[in-house]
């Protein structure tokens, strides 16, 4: 007998995040098709998408508007350097972004993926400062439970002990500050003020390293691989002001958050502030295509413009600004603008968090039961919560018909903006079925 798909990718493909000799009982899934909020599997199932297939798809599968324009910037141009050259949707995409921050962040510079933006702006801040004649400002800071990629260069300010333990000795290892995580209120304490206490230990922080940080990066308002934790926007007003006070950059990787997630366009809106550096991925493409952007203000970009090369920013990828990644972007900023995205989301959200408030609000192992415009989650705890907690809720929910895949004990909704009503309902009942069955 011919050695089936999933043999092969498993002696074949080397997955990823993924212990291989767990898919000697974990089954392996085939997708040969997707269909807006569904893909389709070899096997001929269907299965709700309720992770945005690792929160990079934004409107389902197969988009008919992505494609075409694809399909026309595939006869035009698939790909050229962009050391010395430039094309349209490059520059289209790059004024588009500008505007979309109200042109604060002016200078767009490209990679492919979200753990090289997170280095770039690393080097970027570094650099800057050197420029200016600061060297002594090259230390970072990163929240408690951080994540931020897996290269070498982003492990150092992502705090996720699986990812970085490993290969510790190969990081320069940036300080953590408290996470202004709303599930740490004392009573009678509100998501605001645990912000303010996150908020004075940043200071202090500050305040001790005297001048020697670069930047302070994180993500806005939700914690994303640290199991969607959550917090108030308090917090991102304050760490503004302090980054401001002792002349440190602020860095929002918007990677995961970013492209209307939690319910503005960027995360950051919420809390009436801007970023000096701005990181995004995942969503920007609609899930198509790798492509990452980092947006700089003005100021960052003048202090390299210089006649020395060596003053000038050292960085570059292949595929930096690659043509069929920008359309793809481009179509799906596109749809943000002509369709009512935002709006219709708002909706949508509400929508999913009645659903999950009927469902899990009185289930007995769930807790903290939480949600930021289109992401939401609970953690499971109590008797009957196995350590393979993870493992057996995503199998469940895979045989009830859905994708969904909890980080450690925390079950999380990242759906595609194109779940209605029909769809949401049998997402929330495929997690309340996997739930029950994923208990022991
Ligand atoms: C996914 C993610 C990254 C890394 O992006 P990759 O494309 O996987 O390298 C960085 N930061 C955040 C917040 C992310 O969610």
């Amino acid at each position: 007998m011919p050695a089936s798909l999933l043999q092969r990718s498993l002696a074949a493909v080397w997955h990823p995040c993924t212990q291989m000799k767990h898919h000697e009982t974990l089954p392996l899934t085939a997708v040969v098709g997707g269909e807006g909020p569904w893909l389709v599997t070899e096997d001929g199932r269907r299965l709700l998408d309720g992770i945005s297939s690792w929160w990079v798809n934004l409107f389902g599968h197969c988009h008919p508007r992505i494609n075409a324009a694809l399909r026309d910037q595939l006869e035009r141009l698939e790909h050229v350097l962009l050391a010395g050259f430039t094309h349209p949707p490059v520059v289209e995409l790059s004024e588009r972004l500008a505007a979309l921050t109200g042109g604060a962040l002016g200078h767009a510079f490209y990679a492919s993926d979200g753990a090289s933006a997170t280095e770039i702006a690393l080097k970027m801040s570094f650099h800057m400062w050197r420029n200016r004649e600061l060297p002594q400002k090259d230390r970072f800071l990163c929240l408690e439970g951080s994540y931020h990629g897996e290269t070498v260069g982003a492990l150092a300010v992502t705090d996720v002990a699986l990812f970085r333990d490993a290969y510790a000795p190969l990081v320069r290892q940036a300080a953590t500050v408290p996470s202004p995580d709303a599930r740490r209120a004392r009573p009678e304490e509100t998501a605001s003020d645990v912000a303010r206490r996150a908020a004075v230990a940043l200071e202090a922080r500050l305040e001790a390293e005297s001048g020697r940080v670069a930047a302070l990066i994180l993500e806005p308002l939700v914690q994303g691989a640290a199991g969607m934790v959550m917090y108030d926007p308090e917090y991102l007003r304050r760490a503004r002001a302090l980054c401001d006070r002792y002349e440190a950059h602020l860095i929002c990787d918007e990677i995961a958050v970013g492209c209307g997630r939690t319910g503005t366009f960027f995360a950051y809106e919420q809390a009436g502030i801007r970023p000096d550096l701005l990181c995004l991925s995942k969503g920007i493409s609609g899930g198509y295509l790798p492509l990452s952007v980092v947006l700089c203000r003005e100021e960052i970009f003048r202090a390299f413009y210089d006649t020395d090369t060596r003053r000038g920013f050292l960085h570059s990828h292949s595929y930096t600004g690659n043509p069929l990644a920008c359309r793809a972007a481009l179509a799906t900023l596109d749809i943000f603008e002509e369709e009512g995205v935002l709006a219709a989301n708002r909706k949508r959200a509400e929508l999913l968090g009645r659903l999950l408030e009927e469902a899990f609000s009185d289930h007995a192992a769930v807790r903290h039961l939480r949600q930021r415009g289109m992401v939401a989650a609970f953690d499971v705890a109590g008797e009957g919560v196995a350590d393979d907690f993870s493992r057996r809720f995503f199998v469940a929910a895979l045989e009830a018909g859905a994708l969904l895949r909890p980080i450690g004990h925390t079950v999380y909704f990242m759906p595609p903006y194109v779940m209605d009503e029909p769809e949401l309902r049998a997402l929330v009942g495929a997690a309340a079925t996997a739930l029950d069955r994923a208990l022991t």
